[in-house]
């Protein structure tokens, strides 16, 4: 699903790659955790999957496709096939919970009854069925994630890539939003998660992937995040 091969990627004007030498496979539905130090190359990691850069040197295939090679009109196309959610939720303020899911939809051009019908369900799924009709800023932390999870999984992405999302959140509304994250994974979704959440890497017992000045430094099935 997403394969890095002696991936290096220096930033314009940097002395220092922020990634160097990367190499790993993450099959179809696998979950990963991508670990390491603030600085390490966790978020170049993710902008490399979503092709908001490209790799310096090195190759970076998702779904079968070179993304150093792939044409600029091909992009959005890639991106609808990845959800993303981040550490500080990014809803639409001003707009519902329906809204800001719905608009997900709308965008890529889906009809609305589709859209009556997918949303409704997808916001059950992460169990804001009764917040629909909120506004974020009405919304607790461990809810305004539910539904930025809920937007980032409605159009049914075949890999999600979550950056810090438990970042904000209390240890017990974070072991929620693993859950459902878990549950994602189970129905399907190759899910790639930074974190710098040990609880969460420890109770979870899945795939870490290590970085220390970007380079891949532990690649460890069922592991524990196990850095100070
Ligand atoms: P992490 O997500 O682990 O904190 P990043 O991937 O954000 O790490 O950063 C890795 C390195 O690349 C850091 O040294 C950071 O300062 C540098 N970096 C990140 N983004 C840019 C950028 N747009 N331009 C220049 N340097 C950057
Ligand atoms: P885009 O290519 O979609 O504009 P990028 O951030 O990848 O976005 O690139 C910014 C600029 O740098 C573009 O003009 C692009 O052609 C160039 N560039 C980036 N990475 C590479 C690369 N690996 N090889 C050649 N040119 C690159």
């Amino acid at each position: 699903m997403i394969t890095f091969t002696d991936v290096t990627k220096t930033y314009p004007g940097q002395k220092r790659p922020a990634l160097s030498g990367v190499s790993a496979t993450i099959e179809d539905g696998e979950f990963v955790f991508l670990v390491g130090p603030s600085g390490s190359g966790k978020s170049t990691f993710l902008r490399l999957v979503l092709r908001e850069t490209r790799a310096t040197s090195g190759q970076v295939v998702v779904d079968g496709r070179d993304l150093g090679r792939m044409r600029g009109w091909r992009i959005p196309k890639l991106r609808r096939g990845i959800g993303t959610v981040f550490q500080d939720f990014r809803l639409l303020p001003g707009k519902t919970v329906h809204e800001n899911v719905a608009f997900a939809l709308q965008v890529i051009g889906r009809p609305g009854r589709d859209i009556r019908r997918t949303v409704p369900a997808t916001l059950e799924m992460v169990g804001l069925a009764d917040k629909a009709d909120r506004l974020p800023e009405e919304l607790s932390g461990g809810e305004q994630q539910r539904a930025a999870l809920a937007r980032a999984v409605v159009n049914a992405p075949r890999i999600l890539l979550a950056d810090e999302p438990t970042g904000n959140l209390d240890p017990s509304t974070s072991v929620g939003i693993m859950k459902l994250l878990d549950q994602i994974n189970k129905d399907g979704t190759t899910v790639l998660m930074a974190t710098h959440d040990s609880t969460v890497v420890d109770q979870m017992r899945r795939r870490v992937i290590e970085l220390s000045n970007g380079e891949l430094i532990r690649d460890q099935a069922q592991g524990v995040y196990g850095y100070q």
